[in-house]
């Protein structure tokens, strides 16, 4: 991996498993220092952090619902005592509660909104005063901050029996661009990735099945289900000053499932 985040310090949610551990562990390896923030398990989060610290990097393991205002900005207490700061942020904890729109409960609703969107907004918006406070220093940077949310190709294929899910994705995208509008003149990046199929422990059940597995594979034209490395990459880039004039985009990493692939026989 190449050292293209040599210095920078970082804090990445939801980086106990999935697509959030492999952006932690990527972006030890290209030389940032990380928080690794984990909801419940511990133990994940602490063999990321070993991860980490055995290639040579920093890291450090904290505790937080980042769907709580107070527990985001913990997470970045903690970059100012162990780092000395924060330059990025990679917000992306997320959970489904899957039903039937009928079936849908306000409690499952609300909880999917409040981490998948709540929690985005209320550690975008910690980051941000964080990096005002800091100030610029062109020497680490041309960026003073740089802001990657975790989006879903949900924010732009509708998605049923996930409406909570699809809403908060949608929401990303919104608060994403507007975001970014507002602070790109502060030099502060501001972008998303729309994963699309990815293993990880969200969506076990299907991939883990022979059957769910081909449902799976007919939506992605690229004919193979994602990887968190193929997002992790993607992330380090979007993170480094080689993306430096990327702003307000969302990247899709999602093997072409975005395309329509049901109009690949031409419809
Ligand atoms: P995952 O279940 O492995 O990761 C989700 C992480 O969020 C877990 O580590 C979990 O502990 C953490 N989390 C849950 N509640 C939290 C809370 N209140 N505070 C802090 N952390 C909390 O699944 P994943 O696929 O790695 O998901 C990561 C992100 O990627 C999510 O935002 C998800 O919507 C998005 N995504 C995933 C896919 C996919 O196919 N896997 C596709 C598109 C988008």
């Amino acid at each position: 991996m190449p050292r293209d985040l040599e210095g920078a310090r970082a804090i990445v949610t939801g980086a106990s498993s999935g697509i959030g551990a492999a952006i932690a562990q990527a972006f030890g390896a290209a030389g940032a220092s990380v928080v690794v923030n984990y909801h419940s398990d511990e133990e994940g989060a602490a063999k990321v952090v070993e991860d980490i610290r055995s290639a040579g990097g920093q890291g450090e393991a904290v505790k937080a619902d980042v769907s709580k205002a107070e527990d985001c900005a913990q997470l970045f207490a903690t970059a100012e005592t162990k780092f000395g700061g924060v330059d990025i942020l990679v917000s992306n904890a997320g959970i489904q509660k899957d039903a039937a729109f009928t079936d849908l409960s306000l409690g499952d609703w609300q909880q999917v909104i409040d981490l998948n969107l709540t929690g985005q907004f209320l550690c975008a918006q910690e980051a941000v005063r964080r990096f005002r406070a800091q100030g610029h220093d062109a020497k680490r940077s041309p960026a003073l901050g740089k802001i990657i949310l975790m989006s879903s190709v949900h924010q732009a294929i509708p998605w049923a029996g996930h409406v909570n899910y699809a809403s908060a994705k949608g929401g990303v995208k919104a608060l994403m661009e507007s975001l970014a509008q507002e602070v790109a003149g502060e030099k502060i990046r501001v972008n998303a990735i729309a994963p699309g199929a990815i293993k990880t422990d969200i969506n076990r059940a299907e991939w883990e099945d022979e059957e769910g597995r081909k449902k799976m594979l007919e939506l992605i034209p690229y004919g193979r289900i994602g990887e968190p490395d193929d997002i992790a990459r993607a992330a380090v880039w979007l993170a480094s000053d080689a993306s430096d004039y990327v702003v307000g985009t969302t990247l899709f990493v999602d093997g072409g499932m975005a395309l329509y692939p049901s109009f690949r026989e031409g419809g």
